[in-house]
Order: C-alpha cells, then sequence, then structure tokens
C-alpha cells in the first residue's frame, strides 16, 4: 500500500496515486510489472508476502489497493473478466437460496443466472428495481441476496440505492450492485450502503479497449475474505500485465469520465431532438424517469444513451451499416464512441417476443459516447441517419 494517507486526498488524486507508491528498489514512478508465476521462498514456511500468482501477485495488489480506494472500500478482489467477478460473488451463495435481481441486467449476467447457476439450485426473481418496493416485495424467507445494475445495459434503467440497501438491512442480506457504466468517478455504492459492488474493468476503468477484466469492492472483511477464497479456488485472475494496463487506465478515469459524461449529454439532447428518433434513455436528461435519483446519487451520467429509432428493425440495420466514426463493436466505455443494434447484433438469437418482453425493441440503438470531439461524434450520427 502506498504509505500516501488516503484521507487526505480528493477523488481525482485517489485515481493518480492511491496504493501507488515508487518502488523500493529502483524509484521507479509505474509500478513494476510483476510477470512471475511464482516466488522463491527464503526457507519452509517463510514467504516474502507471495507465493503464487493466482493467490496474489504484487502488480494485482497495487490495481486492487487502487480501485478499493476509489470505491471507498476497504477490499477490492480482482478477477480475469466482468463476469467471473459476478460469478464469484454469486458462488458465496449455496444450493436453496434466492436472489432478487434487477430485471434490465446485461445479458451475460441472466444467461449465468438463468442457464448455469439456476442448475446448481439457486433461484432468482427479476423485478423492475427502479421502483425499491417491487424488491421488497420479491423477498422470500430463503432470499439471501440483492442483485442490482444501475444504470442498467441497455436501457440505462436507474435504481435508488440507498433505498434498496434499507431493504436489505431491514430483511438482513447484502445488497450487490453491478456499477460498471457508472464507474467509482460518478457513483460510489459503498457511500449509499450497499455491501458489494461489481466493476467490468473492461470497460471505462480500464478504459482504452485492452483488457478484459472485473473486480469486486467491498467495506466487509467477511465478505472479502469469501471472494478471496473463491478466487484463489476458482482461479479466474487477471494476469500481471493486464492489472498492470488496468491500472495505467484507472489513472485518468476521472478526467475520461468528465469526458464521456460531457459528450453523453451532448449526443443524448441532440439525439432527443431528431425527428427519426422516437425516444432517447440517458440519466442526464429530465425526460428520463430516474433522472431525479440519478441526479441524486451520481456526480455525472456517463456515455451510455439508448435510443428507439422510427422504423425498427431496418432502420437499425441502415444506421449500423452507415456510421463511420461511431465504431460497430459490442463492448462500451472505452475512448471510442461505439453502437450496437442489440435486435440484429448481440440479441439476434433471441426470439423477437422474448427480446420485446425485456424492452429490446426492434429499433432499439446503444450508444456508448467516446472521448472524441462531440461534434465529430454528432456529424457521423446526422450523416448516417440521412
Ligand atoms: N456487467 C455489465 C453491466 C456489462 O456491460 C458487462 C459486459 O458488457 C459485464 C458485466 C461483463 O463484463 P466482461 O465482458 O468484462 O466479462
Amino acid at each position: 500500500m502506498s504509505d500516501l494517507p488516503l484521507d487526505d486526498m480528493a477523488f481525482d488524486t485517489r485515481c493518480v496515486r492511491a496504493g501507488i507508491s515508487p518502488d523500493p528498489t529502483t524509484g521507479a514512478i509505474v509500478p513494476p510489472l510483476y510477470q512471475t508465476a511464482t516466488y522463491v521462498l527464503p526457507e519452509v514456511g517463510r514467504d516474502l508476502g507471495f507465493d503464487y500468482t493466482r493467490s496474489s501477485n504484487p502488480t494485482r495488489q497495487v490495481m486492487e489497493h487502487n480501485l478499493a480506494a476509489l470505491e471507498g472500500g476497504a477490499h477490492c478482489v480482482a478477477f480475469s473478466s466482468g463476469m467471473s467477478a459476478v460469478d464469484s460473488v454469486l458462488r458465496l451463495l449455496s444450493a436453496g437460496d434466492h436472489v432478487v435481481s434487477s430485471d434490465d441486467v446485461y445479458g451475460g449476467v441472466s444467461r449465468l443466472m438463468n442457464r448455469i447457476l439456476t442448475r446448481f439450485g439457486i433461484e432468482f426473481t427479476y423485478v423492475d428495481s427502479s421502483n425499491p418496493t417491487n424488491v421488497a416485495e420479491a423477498l422470500r424467507p430463503n432470499t439471501k441476496m440483492i442483485w442490482l445494475e444501475t444504470p442498467t445495459n441497455p436501457l440505462l434503467k436507474v435504481t435508488d440505492l440507498e433505498a434498496v440497501s434499507a431493504i436489505g438491512k431491514d430483511a438482513g442480506i447484502p445488497v450487490a450492485v453491478d456499477s460498471t457504466f457508472a464507474t467509482p468517478a460518478l457513483l460510489r455504492p459503498l457511500e449509499w450502503g450497499v455491501d458489494l459492488v461489481v466493476q467490468s474493468t473492461t470497460k471505462y476503468l480500464g478504459g482504452h479497449n485492452v483488457i478484459i477484466g472485473g473486480a469486486v469492492i467491498t467495506d466487509s472483511d467477511e465478505w472479502a475474505e469469501g471472494l478471496r477464497f473463491v478466487q484463489k479456488s476458482v482461479g479466474a485472475v487477471p494476469s500481471p500485465f493486464d492489472s498492470w494496463l488496468t491500472l495505467m487506465g484507472m489513472k485518468t478515469l476521472h478526467l475520461r469520465m468528465a469526458r464521456h459524461s460531457a459528450n453523453g449529454m451532448i449526443v443524448a439532447q441532440w439525439l432527443e431532438d431528431h425527428p427519426k428518433v422516437a425516444r432517447v434513455s440517458y440519466p442526464g436528461l429530465p425526460s428520463h424517469p430516474g433522472h431525479e435519483v440519478a441526479k441524486r446519487q451520481m456526480s455525472g451520467f456517463s456515455g451510455m444513451i439508448s435510443f428507439e429509432l422510427n422504423g425498427g428493425i431496418e432502420a437499425g440495420r441502415d444506421l449500423m451499416n452507415s456510421v463511420r466514426l461511431c465504431a460497430l463493436a459490442e463492448s462500451l466505455g472505452a475512448v471510442e464512441t461505439m453502437i450496437t443494434h442489440p435486435a440484429t447484433m448481440t440479441h439476434a438469437e433471441v426470439p423477437a417476443a422474448d427480446r420485446h418482453a425485456r424492452g429490446l425493441t426492434d429499433g432499439l440503438v446503444r450508444l456508448s459516447v467516446g472521448i472524441e470531439d462531440p461534434a465529430d461524434i454528432v456529424a457521423d450520427l446526422e450523416k448516417a441517419l440521412g
């Protein structure tokens, strides 16, 4: 851990400095990349803090300390993907346990829940958590966790974390939130009473489309111990190099999120006025049903927008094939603007009726607004929309 006192550091300083000290042997300002699988023990029964990289690695540890400091949590446990971070949290449960989950979670998360974890006896009930009463009403005697995503992928629904955390506390069960779309630069769920924060570091935290990674942050020693046990037992750990790249990304998180948010607002407002766009979902717009909650709990609204095109599937396909600056890509949260049409891309295999039931309509487009000049992003969309 860095010897700089965290309490004196504002968020922006934490991004650049928290958890990072000059290398004690050379003074290198950038933490060294410990690309090693194992460590030589000085004698039987004694190590120098590390024995095997699946259990821990100095480069990964620096990244974990930095991210814990950004979320304001005592512990961070890193994983090899956002999905393995989600999976590891849910592995803290046992057969017969029940989870109340936000209904619009990332598709990979619902696939994990419905097609894998249910086979191991874990039960899930999906509710629209943007109304906290729905969460309270879905609790059962065997409910052992509340799983939230806010803002959600792809519909950008917003959940009031303070209200749902209070429901969890009353029931004596932990609340976990996938906060990938917000990042700690815009939302720190632990401050609102949440117990476990999940991040896909692949997205804004890494920020440059160069790694796949995930992390869980918590203040609870008990949950952290459980997660470290899963991390070591299952072995879904990020490589030292990926941990190092993630750390390099996190150093500029505050700057990038400010620009993503500023660009996101410009593009969302422009889309809202476009005649070919039926509806825009962006928590920063007063028209968004979760705007007031988002304004209270977030300090910016990020670069994630979804919007509905007039003209359904055809209009969506045309737009995807006409954009040039906006990259046709399934990921999000990086410096490049990326665009996706769920009906013909991420959810093409899902029967239309099931897609529609989830709110994934034919003309729905998801846009991850990057940090290019916003005039260029708008010009690209304007030309492509015709
Ligand atoms: N959570 C959210 C909200 C996501 O959008 C994603 C990926 O798109 C994940 C989790 C999974 O992350 P990864 O792709 O790093 O496994």
